[in-house]
């Protein structure tokens, strides 16, 4: 059996959106599974769109998800260079055989011929101009010319493009691994262009010969291709490659997260304003931000019944249509790169500095996930198990995941779900390691403190938060003097005659040899009983004393990591701002 070869294959256009990463995720799982090579490979002949510093971002998400290629650029490997614009010659030697095979031709026709051509159809109430077999002798190429003309044009440099000649009257079967039968009618597809005036392929023609000569045995990749790839196969057949021609597999869209996840009671004021001013900046009505806004606040007043309140009633004005329609479309279908912007979570592993703000995004990683729980995250956009288990380790993943469990329909993009496994991931991770993370955020700020005692930190505070630096800000007291109180319940629990009491327990706490937490429990609880105080008189009173707020770990626990010394300055502190504000 030949060896599994798997190729991611992206286009440095721009950062690489999350769902990319899913394919690349897939890629590297099916070749991983099965003992396979995971290559990498550039996609880079389209000059217009090719962005500084894409391939760079590209080859940096994939390490930090650990998903590192066996082969592509920069790694070597037998089948290189894996940079289609550093393959130019060998597309030209393959053009070639097209041409000499007659499956393809010289086509001269100009942009504005074309145009021209276009309008002229349009004009004639046709459909939309097409070339292909039906019109390929109406228009100038070396098909329609003698050649004689022909040679004349080549001889004297007049540029050219080098088009497919799609064969007549053929039927076309891609076997996909999840669409299953997909067929395709020749008749229906164009003659598409695989070389561009400059001399360089599109990405048809460097696509398919690259995939071949690398021998890859599985194409993995988005929705939008499946329509390309009938052309693709029939492309391999006229190579004469068909019977090494790689498998198909075309992923399920990422769709947009469904409006009732974001779109609440208490977001849905904020959400209303957004989306009407982006309304504003995109429509050519003439209309009132107010008037968008009212109409958007319609939509959302029940935001569990988003979808219904969009359709679009007998009795709805143009204007009201046209802020329905904007809203379908702002709220539902394929994820987009602006999605992240406007709801308020990352599509991109790592952020990305663009040229503009607009243009600029934060990632995944610097929000603060885990590497392994945005793959655990991603590897559930369009696959299942087919069991309950949601948790899976880089391994578990290779040795459960078939294409054959990857559905048809688009998967919701769910960011608390990814938000969820994070927070799974950060509390069955060990401490120090997340000591050591901490260490790292912290060391800007120099308060010298050690290893050992961000451990304990972590321990305490990993299960409360969904991201490492997260503990940071709930849990800053841990580091720093309370900056703030919360002075709503200090207003409600604290009794100015018990603060007599109240000391006497800070003294007793500072006499305790081995600060421990639980033995400041157990003297808290004497003390309680000595005194006939009660629980809601004294612990709510001790943590906002040391840490200003009322939420978070156990509050012994955090006595016992400030230490004897600090724990007694917080209470006294404490207790005189506590009678200062309620005597104000
Ligand atoms: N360069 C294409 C992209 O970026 C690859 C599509 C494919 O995998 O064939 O989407």
């Amino acid at each position: 059996m030949t060896k599994m070869r798997v190729r991611f294959a992206p286009s440095p256009t721009g950062a690489l959106h999350i769902g990319g990463v899913r394919t690349a995720l897939y890629d590297y799982l099916l070749a991983k599974k099965h003992g396979g090579t995971f290559v990498l490979r550039i996609e880079d002949t389209d000059q217009k769109r090719y962005v500084e510093g894409a391939e760079d971002y590209i080859i940096n998400a994939l390490k930090w998800c650990g998903l590192e290629p066996d082969e592509g650029p920069g790694i070597g490997g037998d089948f290189g260079p894996y940079r289609q614009s550093e393959r130019k010659e060998i597309y030209q030697k393959y053009i070639q055989q097209l041409l000499d095979d007659g499956h393809a031709y010289y086509a001269f026709d100009t942009a504005e011929e074309l145009d021209a051509m276009r309008d002229k159809v349009k004009a004639e109430g046709k459909h939309s101009f097409q070339y292909d077999a039906s019109t390929r002798m109406l228009m100038r190429n070396s098909l329609s010319m003698s050649e004689s003309s022909v040679k004349e044009l080549l001889d004297n440099g007049v540029p050219f493009t080098i088009r497919f000649k799609m064969p007549e009257d053929q039927e076309v079967t891609v076997n996909d691994l999840i669409r299953e039968e997909v067929i395709f009618q020749t008749n229906e597809l164009d003659d598409k262009v695989l070389m561009k005036s400059g001399g360089l392929p599109t990405y048809h023609l460097a696509n398919i010969v690259d995939d071949h000569l690398m021998e890859i045995t599985h194409v993995i990749r988005g929705e939008e291709w499946l329509p390309s790839t009938g052309l693709h196969v029939m492309m391999y057949r006229c190579f004469g490659w068909e019977d090494s021609m790689p498998k198909f597999a075309h992923l399920p869209l990422i769709l947009k997260p469904a409006p009732s996840t974001y779109v609440t009671k208490r977001t849905k004021e904020k959400f209303s304003e957004s989306f009407a001013i982006e309304f504003m900046k995109t429509t050519e009505l003439e209309m009132d931000y107010e008037d968008a806004k009212k109409v958007i606040t319609q939509v959302f007043s029940n935001p569990k019944d988003i979808q219904s309140q969009l359709k679009i009633g007998k009795n709805d004005d143009g204007k009201k249509k046209a802020v329905k329609t904007f809203l379908k479309n702002a709220m539902y279908g394929k994820l987009s790169k602006r999605d992240g912007d406007r709801l308020g979570f990352p599509v991109f592993p790592l952020s990305w500095e663009g040229k503009t703000e607009i243009d600029s995004f934060v990632g995944f990683k610097e929000i603060g996930f885990d590497a392994d729980a945005v793959n655990n995250f991603l590897v559930f956009l369009g696959w299942n198990p087919g069991t309950e288990q949601e948790m899976f380790s880089m391994k578990e993943m290779i040795d459960t995941f078939s294409l054959k469990r990857v559905g048809k329909s688009g998967a919701k993009f769910d960011y608390e779900k990814a938000r969820w496994f994070n927070q799974q991931y950060l509390m069955n991770k060990d401490d120090r390691k997340i000591a050591e993370e901490l260490m790292v955020l912290l060391s800007e700020k120099r308060l010298g403190l050690d290893l050992a005692f961000l451990e304990k930190v972590a321990a305490m505070m990993k299960e409360r938060v969904h991201f490492i630096p997260e503990i940071l800000e709930s849990g800053y007291y841990l580091f720093e003097p309370v900056k703030s109180y919360d002075n709503k319940t200090i207003l409600k629990r604290w009794k100015p005659e018990n603060m007599e009491k109240m000391i006497i327990l800070a003294e007793t706490l500072k006499g305790i040899m081995s600060f421990d937490a639980s033995i400041i429990e157990s003297k808290v609880k004497q003390f309680m009983e000595e005194q006939e105080l009660g629980f809601g008189e004294v612990l709510p009173i001790l943590r906002l004393a040391v840490s200003g707020t009322t939420m978070g770990p156990s509050v012994f626990d955090i006595m016992a990591l400030l230490g004897h010394e600090e724990t007694n300055n917080r209470m006294t502190l404490s207790y005189k701002y506590f009678d200062e504000l309620i005597a104000e």
